[in-house]
């Protein structure tokens, strides 16, 4: 019975996942990123498909240079050519540049050079398993973003001839998103949600001028489950969790969000962090380091930023707001009562 009102409640709203078919919306999904990517615009059919066809080019372009494992990508030829300088774009530059911020106020724990060790637990791949001790010890040596060498004069950027591989997959998503965010307001759109495998814009409002209801992921239920949901207008809502890319060996998790101190999964009291800001390259380089940094720290750290909230559930099913939340600025509103709000 629970699972039935969870499912006819979840149509209603958009979640992390999912999207509510509206018949005025034209939308378009496709598998990119490693992931799927949903755009739903709100114009007259045929302008709608101009533009998406226009977004879904960006989107290819980007993954084309940031993915490294799209072969000849710009991220590729860094990671291949390790010891020179590679000339790279403007916008590759710019994301490698924004995510050394996050490595910044996490005091390292965000770092984009921690590719090997993603490599070496293969939690997104096909085969993953729990590295030696001494495996994990060859590449954590080499993980230290402040060996990247940006030369903004030159456009190249170069990292040692280590182990070391860059891997921007905890910011791209939000970065891309960004983009897809100038673009809608060059075309002065009204309503669009973007969804890139649940890194979401809820751009304007919905066409009747209300507010998009976000459903929030229950970290503990089934996909398309939530426990409670934020409304919102122009804004980016991407959410980490622990649940998202894991694998389960001897009854122990082992997600994909890695502490390059200890080489191992992230283990703290936090089973998922939702941010929310009007650029989504902060929310989602937010929500990764606000998983590694844990509860307090990072809640800390959001409430001292301008026109940041967050959400944090933990493993013991506690939910923690920021203060816009709070106040209601940003209206939250809990379905799952197994979850208490903190005061
Ligand atoms: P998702 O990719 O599921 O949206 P995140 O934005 O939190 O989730 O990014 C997780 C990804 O970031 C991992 O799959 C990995 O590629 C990369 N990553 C893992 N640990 C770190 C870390 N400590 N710092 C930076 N990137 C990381
Ligand atoms: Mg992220």
């Amino acid at each position: 019975m629970k699972r039935l009102i969870f499912c006819m409640v979840f149509i209603l709203i958009i979640t992390s996942s999912c999207i509510k078919k509206n018949p005025e919306s034209v939308s378009r999904s496709d598998f990119l990123l490693n992931t799927i990517v949903e755009i739903s615009l709100y114009e007259d059919e045929k302008t709608s498909n101009q533009m998406l066809d226009e977004m879904f080019e960006e989107i290819r372009r980007c993954e084309n240079k940031y993915s490294r494992y799209t072969q000849e990508s710009e991220m590729a030829r860094i990671n291949e050519n390790r010891g020179c300088q590679v000339k790279v774009s403007e916008d590759t530059m710019e994301i490698i540049e924004k995510s050394l911020y996050f490595s910044e106020i996490s005091g390292g724990l965000f770092d984009i050079t921690i590719g090997a060790l993603v490599d070496l637990w293969n939690i997104n791949g096909d085969n993953p398993r729990i590295p030696q001790q001494e495996e994990i010890d060859a590449i954590l040596k080499d993980i230290d973003y402040t060996k990247i060498i940006l030369d903004k004069e030159n456009n190249t950027i170069s990292i040692p001839d280590t182990t070391m591989q860059i891997d921007t997959g905890a910011i791209a998503k939000g970065y891309i998103t960004d983009r897809l965010v100038m673009y809608l307001n060059e075309k002065k759109v009204d309503s669009a949600i973007l969804n890139l495998g649940g890194n979401l814009y809820l751009y304007g409002r919905k066409k009747d001028g209300s507010l998009w209801k976000v459903g929030i992921r229950d970290p503990f239920g089934l996909q398309g489950e939530y426990l409670g949901t934020v409304s919102v207008e122009n804004l980016s809502v991407v959410t980490s969790g622990i649940y998202e890319r894991y694998f389960e060996e001897n009854g122990e998790r082992y997600h994909h969000i890695l502490n390059p101190h200890t080489g191992f999964p992230e283990n703290n009291m936090l089973a998922s962090v939702s941010i929310l800001a009007e650029s989504s390259t902060l929310a989602d380089g937010l929500s990764t380091t606000a998983s590694l940094l844990g509860p307090e720290e990072a809640m800390a750290l959001i409430e001292n930023m301008d026109g940041v909230e967050a959400i944090m559930i933990t493993k013991d099913k506690k939910i923690y707001l920021s203060s816009g939340i709070k106040n209601g600025e940003i209206p939250f509103n809990l379905i799952n009562k197994e979850y208490t709000v903190i005061k």
